[in-house]
C-alpha cells in the first residue's frame, strides 16, 4: 500500500533538566503572564502548588488545588469560577493528567496560556485533547487551545511518585505507544517516537518502580512519557476508547489501561504485523502481547477488571457501546469481541 500521511502538530516549548522547576517563573514571565492561577490536585499537588506559588511571587494569582481525575463537572465549573475570580491572565498546571486535564478545560473556555509541569507519565501536556466527565459519560474533544505552550519537565518532581503509581503511569504511557504502532494516523515521526518510548520504558520502568529514587531511571520514564504524549493524539483505537468508556464508569485511568493492554493487543497485532514487529522490537524480541503481560504481572497495581471495581453487568452496555463506534483499525471490533476481552480481563 502507498505511504500516506498528514503530520500537522502545533508547536510546544519543552524545558528538561533536573531541577527544571526552578525556572517557572521565566517561562511564566516568557509567556507575558501575570497573574497565573496555579492547579493542582489536592494533597502533595497541593504541597508543589505551594512550592511554585513562592517560585512565582508576585506573578501568582491563587492556588487552585481542587482538581479530580476525569474532570467532573461541577469541578470544571469550579476551575473556571476560579479563574475568573483571580482575575488570570495564565495557568500553570502542576501534577499528573488530573491537574493538566482541569487547566486544559479552563483554556479552552478562556483561550488562557499553559504552562505546564508534569509529575506522572500521562502524556497529556503534549496533547490538545480535553475530557471532561458529565456523569457517567466522559466526553473528550480536541482543541489547539488547550495544548500547554510550554511544558517544563524536573525528574526530580517524580522521585515521590508512589511505586503503583509510577507502575500505573507507566504503563498508561506504554498504552499510548502500543496503539499509536496500528492507527491509521501514524506517520514516520509518531512511529519514531513510540518505538523511542518504549525502548525506554522497557529499560528503565522496572527500575524506577523498584527504586523510586533511581535519577537516571526517572529521567529516562519522564522522557518516555513526553515522547508517549507526542504520539497519542493518534492513539484513538479500541484501547483508549474502551479505556475512555471505563474510565466514565468510575474506574482509575492508567490502572484501566494497564490491565486491558495485553488483551487488546492479543486481539489486534495478528491483523497488525508491522506493529507485531516494532513491539517485539521495542520489547526485547519477544511477543507483544505476552512480554506486556508478563510486564503487567510484574508491577505492583490491579491485575484485573474486577480488581478496579468493574461490574461485569456493565459488560453488554460497554460492548454495545464501543461496537457502535465501528472501530476498524487494524480489524473490525464486534460487541462479541469487546464482550470476551472484558471476560478475559476480569
Ligand atoms: P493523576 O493526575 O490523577 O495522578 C495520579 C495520583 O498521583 C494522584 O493521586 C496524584 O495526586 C498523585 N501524584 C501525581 N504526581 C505525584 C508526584 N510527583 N508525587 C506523588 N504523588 C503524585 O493521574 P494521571 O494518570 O497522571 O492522569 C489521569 C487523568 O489524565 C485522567 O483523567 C485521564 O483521562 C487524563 N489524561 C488525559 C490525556 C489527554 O491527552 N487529554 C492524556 C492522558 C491522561
Amino acid at each position: 500500500m502507498a505511504v500516506s500521511f498528514i503530520h500537522d502538530v502545533p508547536p510546544q516549548r519543552v524545558v528538561f533538566g533536573a531541577a527544571a522547576l526552578a525556572r517557572v517563573a521565566a517561562e511564566v514571565e516568557r509567556l507575558g503572564v501575570k497573574r497565573a492561577l496555579i492547579v493542582t490536585t489536592p494533597g502533595s499537588g497541593a504541597r508543589l502548588g505551594e512550592n511554585v506559588v513562592a517560585l512565582l511571587g508576585a506573578r501568582a494569582a491563587a492556588l487552585h488545588a481542587r482538581a479530580v481525575i476525569h474532570v467532573p463537572k461541577p469541578v470544571a465549573e469550579a476551575g473556571l469560577a476560579a479563574a475568573h475570580a483571580a482575575d488570570a491572565d495564565g495557568l500553570v498546571a502542576v501534577g499528573g493528567g488530573s491537574a493538566i486535564g482541569l487547566a486544559k478545560i479552563i483554556a479552552r473556555d478562556t483561550a488562557l496560556p499553559i504552562v505546564a509541569v508534569p509529575t506522572t507519565y500521562s502524556g497529556s501536556e503534549a496533547t490538545t485533547i480535553f475530557g471532561i466527565t458529565d456523569g457517567a459519560r466522559k466526553v473528550t474533544g480536541r482543541d489547539d487551545k488547550v495544548l500547554p505552550r510550554t511544558v517544563i519537565y524536573d525528574p526530580d518532581l517524580t522521585l515521590s511518585l508512589p511505586a503503583a503509581v509510577t507502575a500505573a503511569s507507566g504503563m498508561n504511557a506504554i498504552a499510548h505507544c502500543v496503539e499509536s504502532f496500528w492507527a491509521d494516523g501514524r506517520t514516520p515521526v509518531t512511529l519514531a517516537l513510540a518505538s523511542e518510548a518504549m525502548r525506554r520504558f522497557a529499560a528503565n520502568l522496572p527500575v524506577a518502580v523498584a527504586d523510586g529514587a533511581d535519577r537516571r531511571a526517572r529521567g529516562e520514564c519522564l522522557i518516555g512519557g513526553w515522547l508517549s504524549g507526542c504520539v497519542l493524539s493518534v492513539s484513538n483505537g479500541l484501547q483508549h476508547k474502551l479505556a475512555h468508556l471505563l474510565g466514565g464508569l468510575g474506574l482509575p485511568h492508567a490502572e484501566t489501561h494497564a490491565i486491558i493492554l495485553p488483551h487488546v493487543t492479543r486481539f489486534n497485532s495478528e491483523a497488525a504485523p508491522e506493529a507485531k514487529l516494532r513491539l517485539a522490537e521495542a520489547l526485547g524480541g519477544h511477543d507483544a502481547a505476552d512480554a506486556l503481560a508478563t510486564m503487567l504481572h510484574e508491577l505492583p497495581i490491579p491485575q484485573r477488571l474486577r480488581d478496579v471495581g468493574f461490574d461485569p453487568a456493565k459488560a453488554d452496555f460497554v460492548a454495545g457501546e464501543i461496537a457502535a463506534q465501528a472501530i476498524k483499525s487494524p480489524r473490525p471490533v464486534s460487541a462479541g469481541d469487546v464482550r470476551n476481552l472484558l471476560q478475559a480481563a476480569l
